[in-house]
């Protein structure tokens, strides 16, 4: 069946060896060159594992939960795409085996399928070409579609995913399509040797499923690919030499790139692809690169957490601080600290926490860690250490507050303790009776409207903004007067609504008064998933910028 978009090219990007390849960041980089010369993307990450999707996934699998203005709770992955490129993100973006089996499990059930047994080949692979087609069903200008098959080459899981990949090739015919595969070329130490061995076998593999790769990128770590290893990874995977993409380990990962660039990766797809290499232009992110790469001043910021042994699981947060040392031609220098160590009876948040110029609280689930987090949120306001908190980063903060300011003692969220007194935190009336975990949360972008002469609004410049969610808590109203009057509280963002009539404000950003505290400031939403570094997100660039404030006082005294 021929493709209705004619002129639409895909490029299909597979990984061998191992997992946590990279392919996330090849892709969101080579979107990046292929944006710089004028072609407009579109993005996709396929995952063959047979969760619907991640939210119901623990950070520690996972890694971080990166959520989409429509609501998708999506692979982390996306969070690259949407730092490097404009492409238009929604959960159209995102797909896994238990979302593809769903919908033909679905469609068995209503007798879709007129009494045909149901197989892999064709309902499965139909069902996972259905999805990278209608990826840009609503982008009529798209030039270029990257897809990103998660996993690697060999496992099982990916068997149906490869299958369609073949299939569509022959669809839409294969002058349209680019496959890359990105393998890992290890070095031995003891052979003093990097070994293209593993990328052979594992083009086999892509090979016997029907996949001849057309690029290769080679992850040799902290080596550099010579010129014999390229020939024999060309040699053997039938690849031309030009082709074998080397990619070494490169930081910030905002310079991989120009690395890419460097090899032609962009002329050799555009050419594989029948496109010209229009020329192109890369010197506002270059700029930034040297920008952020020349920063001398430092500034150093605890993150509390308790997912703390995943590298990935704040991911976005930890990008949106590079990005906000951009914005103030510093380097952030984060530090991840688990919240457990600060519980009742254990460390005291003095002796681990001084020497950092900002504190800032990640969001969170559950009852491990809280009091700890509690702790620490009252460490920055009673000490006037800048303060930023993220979801429960912000619940926290405002039990910590009706506690010591408010004099309700056993001040509680709900979802640690659904008996509390004072449920400062509590669920929504519509979360009340919702017993299902996967996509029921308070999801994706809502309009927040800023209240003059406050931290918030000087951060965003602009009354009306537009932050993602991924939450079921929310603020109690029933304690705002008290937050107000009591705490010198100030509710600087709120979202309006119509419930059966009547005007509701939820509230989703609280500060302290300049006067008590000199950045003391959380939200209810996730800043850091629209963090670019080209776009350093608000808050982030405020709340750096207090914390420099705060070193350079601190320093004086
Ligand atoms: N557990 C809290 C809630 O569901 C906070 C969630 C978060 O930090 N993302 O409301």
């Amino acid at each position: 069946m021929a493709d209705s978009k004619s002129h639409l090219k895909y490029i299909f990007t597979t990984g061998g060896v191992v997992s946590s390849i990279g392919k996330g960041i090849v892709c969101a980089s080579l979107g990046l060159l292929l944006e710089s010369r004028g072609y407009k993307i579109a993005m996709m990450k396929m995952d063959p594992y047979i969760n619907v999707d991640p939210g119901t996934m623990n950070p520690f699998e996972h890694g971080e939960v990166f959520v989409t203005d429509d609501g998708a709770e999506t692979d982390l992955d996306l969070g690259h795409y949407q730092r490097f490129t404009h492409a238009k993100l929604s959960r159209r973006s995102n797909t896994t085996t238990g979302a593809i089996y769903n919908t033909v499990i679905q469609k068995e059930r209503e007798g879709a399928y007129l009494g045909k047994t149901v197989q892999v080949i064709p309902h499965i692979t139909d069902e996972i070409k259905n999805r990278i087609r209608a990826l840009t069903v609503d982008e009529d200008d798209v030039d270029i579609a990257i897809v990103e098959i998660g996993g690697t080459v060999g496992d099982i899981e990916s068997l149906p995913f490869l299958e369609a990949l073949r299939q569509f090739r022959l669809d839409i015919g294969p002058e349209n399509c680019c496959f890359i595969h990105v393998t890992l070329v290890p070095y031995i130490e003891a052979a003093n040797e990097l070994k293209t061995k593993p990328t052979q076998h594992s083009v086999r593999a892509l090979r016997d499923i029907g996949i001849q790769p057309n690029i290769i990128v080679c992850r040799t770590g902290k080596n550099k690919l010579g010129r014999e290893q390229r020939q024999k990874v060309a040699l053997f995977c039938d690849v031309p030499e030009n082709a074998i993409i080397n990619a070494q380990d490169i930081s910030p990962i905002y310079a991989i790139p120009l690395n890419f660039k460097k090899q032609d990766l962009d002329v050799t797809v555009l050419s594989i692809l029948g496109l010209e290499a229009r020329e192109g232009n890369l010197s506002e992110w270059t700029s930034m690169v040297d920008r952020l790469v020349s920063a001398t001043e430092e500034v150093r910021i605890a993150a509390i957490g308790k997912y703390t042994g995943h590298s990935d699981a704040y991911k976005s947060i930890n990008e949106a601080f590079v990005h906000a040392g951009i914005a103030n031609n510093c380097k952030v220098k984060y530090e991840w600290i688990d919240s457990e160590q600060f519980e009742p009876g254990k460390e005291k948040p003095e002796d681990i926490l001084q020497g950092y110029h900002g504190i800032l609280i990640g969001p969170g689930f559950g009852t491990r860690g809280i009091e700890g987090k509690i702790n620490v949120a009252k460490f920055a306001r009673e000490n006037h250490i800048p303060y930023f908190g993220i979801c429960l980063g912000m619940q926290v903060a405002m039990i910590e507050i009706a506690r010591n300011c408010l004099g309700l003692k056993d001040a509680h969220t709900t979802e640690v303790n659904p008996q509390t007194p004072h449920p400062i935190i509590s669920l929504l009336t519509e979360q009340k009776g919702i017993s299902s975990k996967g996509g029921t949360m308070r999801l994706g972008a809502y309009l927040c409207e800023l209240q003059p002469d406050t931290f918030a609004y000087k951060a965003y410049g602009q009354q009306s903004i537009y932050e993602r969610h991924r939450h079921r808590y929310e603020f109690n109203n029933a304690y705002r007067e008290n937050f107000e009057k009591q705490a010198n509280g100030v509710i600087s963002g709120v979202h309006r609504r119509k419930l059966m009539d009547m005007e509701e404000e939820l509230v989703e950003i609280i500060e302290l008064k300049p006067d008590i505290h000199p950045w003391f400031c959380a939200c209810q939403f996730h800043p850091e998933f629209k963090s670019t570094p080209m776009k350093p997100q608000p808050l982030f660039c405020n709340f750096i910028q207090a914390a420099l404030e705060y070193k350079k006082c601190n320093e004086q005294h």
